[in-house]
């Protein structure tokens, strides 16, 4: 498909088609992309933009992929779709199949969700139906970290930063939780227990109604890109398991690879009762996401008053999502991911370092295939972004960041490209 007239296209984008977080009346300027390929959009006009977002963590094969697009042309001659209620198929069983092989073994049960924000209100759910089944329906609150970000239905707004996030809008609507300090310690920084205690102090304080503790591992994504310690996540890992409160890990930014492990949950070596998983899934192809938990977990369901787990949507295990999500797997696992997403790390540390000397510029951190420049005031998004797209890169900031998370295949003039670009936006002109 292409636009016939770009300029009317556009027009007609401004006043009829909502874009993310935007005003209708005063939305900021998007960008015509008619094509992607490889590591790279390409405008209306022709210009090719080198991509630094992998489309908000999805792509990390880049666009266009063959084995990708053949897995969909070979499902879609088969079946598009199919109801998922008394119904299975051969794309469910083996992107199930592939996600036990993948998975720590010890999660079993696997809810094919439609999106990232329905996979926590599913993990959300089945943490409740949990108690309700164990005979303990007075938990029914979560504990969650300030600064995290868990999607935008009410259910996960809920769990979002109460400050940054979306609670006050929404309030006497959203479902009251708990939440504990946002942790200060770096990845790489030294631990001195201090964000743990601040935590447990929380955690005990409402122990006897907690359903579930849910936390975004290693990488607190949207809600500031910020990298904690891994002995953080141990330590409150280890306090769930010893109180008996699951925790809930949503891996929806992080899993496939992105933080350097195939799950964020690794570089501590914690396996949750609670996965949520979506983005990479499908190789950032089509929407899908799964919530993954233990037989245990599925079992205590089933013993709920309700007896069964009270959630099904239309197009719950699309076939030809499942078709893409099985081939991107195949093709991450048959890549040499590790050493990629290593020289990606290695790529951002040296490209951005130039940043750290430049005004305006509070932190820069790194971690696998994320690179983060956080600025000391909120950016201006339009004119950052204008910059962005003359120097021929698409990098879209928030808020007071400008981040890279590049598709794993990048070429390193590439991302020397991003980094660079990212260096002159931020350099005061002479
Ligand atoms: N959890 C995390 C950690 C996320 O980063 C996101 C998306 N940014 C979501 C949940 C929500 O996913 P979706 O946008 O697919 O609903």
């Amino acid at each position: 498909m292409h636009f016939i007239d770009t300029t009317s296209a556009l027009a007609f984008d401004r006043n009829h088609l909502w874009h993310p977080y935007t005003s209708m009346s005063q939305p900021l300027p998007v960008y015509p992309v008619v094509a992607a390929s490889g590591c790279e959009l390409q405008l209306a006009d022709g210009r090719l933009l080198v991509d630094g977002m992998s489309s908000w963590w999805a792509s990390i094969h880049g666009y266009n992929v063959a084995e990708l697009n053949a897995a969909i042309h070979e499902q879609l001659g088969q079946m598009s779709h199919v109801m998922f209620g008394g119904i299975t198929h051969p794309p469910a069983v083996a992107l199930g199949q592939r996600l036990r092989a993948l998975l720590p073994p010890a999660l079993e049960c696997i809810f094919l969700a439609d999106t990232g924000s329905v996979a926590v209100e599913v993990a959300v759910k089945m943490a409740l139906q949990y108690w309700q089944g164990a005979g303990q329906p007075q938990r029914h609150k979560l504990l969650a970290l300030r600064r995290g970000y868990h999607g935008d239905t009410c259910g996960a707004m809920a769990l979002c930063d109460p400050e940054t996030g979306m609670h006050s809008l929404f309030a006497g609507v959203l479902p009251n939780h708990y939440f504990a300090p946002a942790p200060q310690c770096r990845f790489d920084g030294p631990y001195d227990g201090s964000d743990f205690a601040a935590f447990k102090a929380e955690f005990l304080a409402h122990e006897h109604e907690l359903a579930a503790v849910i936390l975004e591992p290693i990488v607190q994504g949207a809600g500031g890109m910020r990298l904690y310690h891994p002995q953080y996540l141990a330590d409150v890992a280890a306090l769930c398991r010893d109180h008996e409160v699951l925790l809930i890990a949503d891996e929806i930014a992080t899993g496939f690879g992105r933080s350097g492990k195939l799950l964020a949950c690794d570089h501590a070596g914690v396996v949750p009762d609670i996965l949520c998983l979506g983005k990479a899934l499908t190789g950032g192809y089509l929407t899908l996401a799964a919530t993954i938990t233990s037989r245990h977990v599925a079992e205590t369901i089933s013993q709920s008053a309700a007896g069964v787990f009270m959630h099904g949507p239309t197009f719950m295990g699309n076939p030809l999502a499942c078709a893409v999500a099985c081939a991107s797997i195949d093709l991450l696992l048959a890549s040499p991911w590790q050493q990629r997403v290593a020289a990606i790390e290695a790529g951002l540390r040296a490209g951005l370092e130039p940043c750290r000397q430049l005004p305006g510029v509070a932190e820069v951190r790194v971690l696998g295939a994320i690179g983060v420049v956080e600025m000391s005031e909120p950016v201006d998004v339009a004119t950052l972004q204008r910059q962005f797209v003359e120097l021929g890169v698409w990098i879209r900031p928030f808020g007071r960041l400008i981040y890279l998370m590049p598709p794993f295949v990048i070429r390193p003039d590439q991302l020397a490209c991003l980094c660079g670009a990212v260096v002159t936006v931020l350099t005061p002109e002479a």
